[in-house]
């Protein structure tokens, strides 16, 4: 027993070595992966696809909508994706309209660890939109604002999740998994925020109800002494919030000089993307001749220095109440003109009918290619994933 147990705590002096060295370890997908990304077909009409038109209704806290919107995710992601964990996060608060009735916000969160790490020491790459539609004015749809990044985000789990479950099973399968460092120890998880919007002006205290309450929360839950991360909030590695994408010719800002490497990841993805023609809003999708055609990079800061990125905290949005607790922000939101949001926000055209398709499918494959990389899944989507000598041996080395 006591040998045992002074083996574990020495896999745990060195994971927390690798913790601590390769912090930031993260690999490339190949061509070829990237060409082969699974596709939405058609679960983003805005009728009657699976994923996006269930979202695209009223869905303002507290109402039926809004709870037909869960029922959604939790129907998804229990048959699509049994080996995730849901979980509700629930709180209530008095608004300026509800006079003196309390309103209940309801945070979901799906997520997925390694089979063999314990809770608290898994650190996870978090996806993020809320799915709240704003109270006015009457009958406001909010398909980008953000029916529709709630609807990128489970395309993205989706498509990485047989490949995660396919790299953890080889992982068990070599034993090597303890002594993988961090790649062991990350997870990944979805939190579909309740009570973004605000319901009569936004101030601190009328907005952000549910990311208020659940960054709260988690910074006050502790995890067992031993545990690598001290609170489900130090477990976030990224939280990589998507808000007002679904127009077409986004332009998307760098705001945090801590999180410009992920920034710049992402970008470099979007490059890739557009160069091999992946991109069905670009002018070069699938295009016969050789030649491309100029096209402007959504992610438009990925060539400034980190220097040069200086912290925002103008744009209020779910990330606020993470961001003051010291989380790591990736803040995916556009502003056509850098200033201003798309001309369809907060009003009644924010609705299915004026998202762009082509960009909303473009945004998918980024994000799943950017959790893909962040999971290392490199070699275990389909296609590629025969398990010949070589490549095991391949694979080994590079863990
Ligand atoms: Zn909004």
């Amino acid at each position: 027993m006591g040998i045992v147990c002074g083996h574990s705590i020495w896999h745990r002096l060195i994971s927390l070595l690798y913790l601590v060295q390769f912090a930031l370890a993260y690999q490339q997908l190949s061509e070829e992966t990237l060409q082969n990304l699974p596709r939405p077909g058609n679960d983003f009409d805005i009728r009657n696809g699976k994923l996006l038109a269930p979202i695209l209704r009223t869905r303002i806290p507290g109402t039926p909508g809004s709870t037909a919107v869960l029922n959604h995710f939790n129907d998804f992601f229990k048959t699509t994706l049994p080996d995730w964990t849901i979980d509700f996060q629930n709180s209530t608060s008095k608004t300026p309209v509800s006079g003196n009735k309390e309103v209940p916000f309801v945070n979901f969160i799906a997520s997925r660890d390694p089979p063999w790490a314990s809770k608290g020491d898994v650190g996870r790459l978090t996806l993020v939109a809320h799915y709240d539609s704003k109270y006015t004015p009457e009958g406001f749809i909010g398909a980008i604002d953000s029916a529709a990044p709630c609807a990128m985000i489970m395309h993205a789990v989706r498509s990485i999740d047989a490949a995660l479950t396919r790299k953890w099973k080889d992982m068990e399968a070599q034993g090597d998994a303890l002594d993988a460092g961090l790649d062991a120890y990350t997870g990944i998880q979805v939190l579909f925020l309740d009570g973004e919007e605000a319901f009569q002006t936004w101030t601190n205290s009328d907005s952000l109800y549910g990311a208020r309450s659940l960054a709260e929360t988690w910074g006050e839950t502790s995890h067992s002494p031993m545990a690598i991360f001290r609170t489900p909030l130090s477990s976030i590695s990224l939280f990589m919030l998507l808000d007002l994408l679904g127009s077409k010719n986004p332009l998307i800002q760098s705001y945090f000089p801590t999180t410009h490497w992920a920034y710049q990841s992402l970008a470099d993805l979007e490059g890739r993307l557009r160069k091999l023609k992946q991109f069905k809003s670009s002018p070069n999708y699938d295009s016969e001749t050789g030649q491309t055609v100029d096209e402007p990079q959504w992610l438009a800061d990925a060539e400034k220095g980190e220097h040069l990125i200086k912290a925002w905290t103008t744009i209020q949005d779910d990330h606020i109440p993470f961001l003051r607790r010291g989380v790591d922000i990736l803040h995916i939101i556009d502003t056509p003109d850098r200033t201003g949001f798309p001309p369809v926000w907060h009003t009644l055209n924010d609705d299915g009918e004026h998202l762009d398709l082509p960009t909303v499918e473009d945004w998918s494959i980024l994000v799943t290619a950017f959790a893909a990389e962040w999971m290392e899944l490199e070699g275990y989507f389909d296609g590629d994933a025969q398990d010949t000598p070589e490549k095991m041996y391949t694979r080994k080395t590079e863990l």
